[in-house]
Order: structure tokens, then C-alpha cells, then sequence
């Protein structure tokens, strides 16, 4: 039996300041409750820049909002002389629940390796965060090795450091897919959404692989998203340019609707 709860996660990248922020995440709550979202049949999480996340924690306290949220991005260090970094520990202090490690923006622009990635995914762990760990293969990648080799060996190469009873959620996000407005086929997805499965059940055994959400990113709209969420091994999405428009991204977390 599937008990894994869908994840519908927004990504926000480098868009809306802490002001801005506070007037998405409010209306955002009230067009979900408007619309008799059930947020414990679909969990919803936002991923806002550094400094909007201390705004967003007060709003979602204050007004008890059913959202969940986190960082895009956290240091592999504890503290110290890192400068322009943040640690695990900050987001903790926050109330993340969640933080975005390994999106391929960050290992094309920033040249995170796949080392650097399991060290982000240990420090996360550390402080009880639940990395959503970005994974995916480029057009050379697809036509060079196939649609899953990419995708397996990140993942592998990023749980060096977990053990075994970890909270985890994966993400696929074909590069070619991402902002680009060619999303994979639901078919594809599956197909390296279940390798994925696969290999956590490898190395992290089959109890946590059964409990694991693996989301599907890349060019996801109201418009695609039923397709994605009738695959088995699909349960939920990360979505990047959609989450920026309330009327998108809601459509895209009701999407049984
Ligand atoms: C992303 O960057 O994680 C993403 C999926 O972007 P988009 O939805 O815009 O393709």
C-alpha cells in the first residue's frame, strides 16, 4: 500500500523579496482554504530566498498556516569563517522542515559535485531537516547514458553519508525540462522515478524506499500536473516558474481536481 503523502514544493529561486513574500504566502494559504484544500491529503511547501525565511516562519506562526517551508540551499559546514553561507543549524532555528540540496542550478552555476551534495544532505540530516535531494540528467547526459544512469549515480553518490532509518525526499528534474516548457512525459518520469526507488531500496533498504516521496520537476503546470501524480512512483512535484503565480501553483496542488 502507498501511505506516502504527496508533496507539491515551490521553488522560488532568486524571486520575491520578504515583503513580497509575506503577501504570496498569505494569499496563497487562503486560496488553498478558499478552495477546501485538504493540506493533509496534499502537502504544500514553499522554498523562499535566505531572507525571506524569517518573515515567512513569523506569518506561518502567527496566522497557524498549514504550510510547510525551506531553504534552497545549506552550507556542508557547522559555522564558522564561511563567508555568504548558512548552516543547517539556522534553517533549524527557523522552523524549516525542509531544504533543497543538489538543484541544478546550484551544481551548474555554483559547481556543486556530487561530494559536496552528501555533505549538504548530512548537515541537513544533522539538524533533523529533511533534504529534498535535486537530482537529474541533461540532454547530452540523456542521449549519452539514457534517461536513469545520471539520475542513479547522483542519488547513490548523495546518500554516501545517510543511514539507514532517514527521512528523505528525492527530486527528478530532467535539466533539459527545467524553465525550459518541455516537461518529460508522465511515462518518462515513472521510468526513472522507479530506478530511483530502486536504488534507495539498495542502499537504504526497502521499508525506506517504500516510505520515500520521489517528485517529478520540470516545466510542471496546472495543465500536466494529473498526468505526473496517476504514475505510481511519482508523489508530488517541485516546481519552480509555476509556484510564482497563486492561481498556477494552486491549480497545480489541487490537482485530483
Ligand atoms: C526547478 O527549477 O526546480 C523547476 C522545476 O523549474 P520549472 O518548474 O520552472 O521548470
Amino acid at each position: 500500500v502507498n501511505t506516502r503523502v504527496p508533496l507539491i514544493a515551490g521553488n522560488w529561486k532568486m524571486n520575491l523579496d520578504h515583503l513580497q513574500a509575506i503577501a504570496f504566502v498569505q494569499k496563497l494559504a487562503w486560496s488553498l482554504k478558499d478552495a477546501g484544500h485538504d493540506f493533509t491529503s496534499t502537502e504544500v511547501a514553499v522554498f523562499p530566498p535566505f531572507t525571506d525565511l524569517r518573515s515567512v516562519q513569523t506569518l506561518v506562526t502567527a496566522d497557524k498556516l498549514p504550510l510547510a517551508y525551506g531553504g534552497q540551499d545549506v552550507s556542508t559546514q557547522e559555522s564558522g569563517a564561511y563567508t555568504g553561507e548558512i548552516s543547517a543549524a539556522f534553517l533549524a532555528a527557523l522552523e524549516c522542515q525542509y531544504v533543497l540540496i543538489g538543484h541544478s542550478e546550484r551544481r551548474t552555476l555554483h559547481n556543486e559535485t556530487d561530494e559536496v551534495v552528501a555533505a549538504k544532505v548530512t548537515a541537513a540530516l544533522k539538524h533533523n531537516l529533511v533534504p529534498i535531494i535535486c537530482v537529474g540528467e541533461t540532454a547530452a547526459d540523456l542521449e549519452l547514458h539514457g534517461p536513469s544512469a545520471v539520475p542513479v549515480a547522483q542519488l547513490k553518490a548523495a546518500l554516501a553519508g545517510v543511514e539507514n532509518a532517514a527521512d528523505i525526499v528525492v527530486a527528478y528534474e530532467p535539466v533539459w525540462a527545467i524553465g525550459s516548457g518541455q516537461a518529460a512525459t508522465p511515462d518518462q518520469a515513472e521510468q526513472v522515478a522507479a530506478q530511483l526507488r530502486l536504488t534507495l531500496a539498495e542502499v537504504l533498504g526497502q521499508d525506506v524506499a517504500d516510505k520515500t516521496r520521489i517528485l517529478y520537476g520540470g516545466s510542471v503546470k496546472g495543465v500536466n500536473i494529473a498526468g505526473f501524480m496517476k504514475e505510481p512512483n511519482v508523489d508530488g512535484a517541485l516546481v519552480g516558474g509555476a509556484s510564482l503565480d497563486i492561481t498556477e501553483f494552486s491549480s497545480i496542488v489541487r490537482f485530483q481536481k
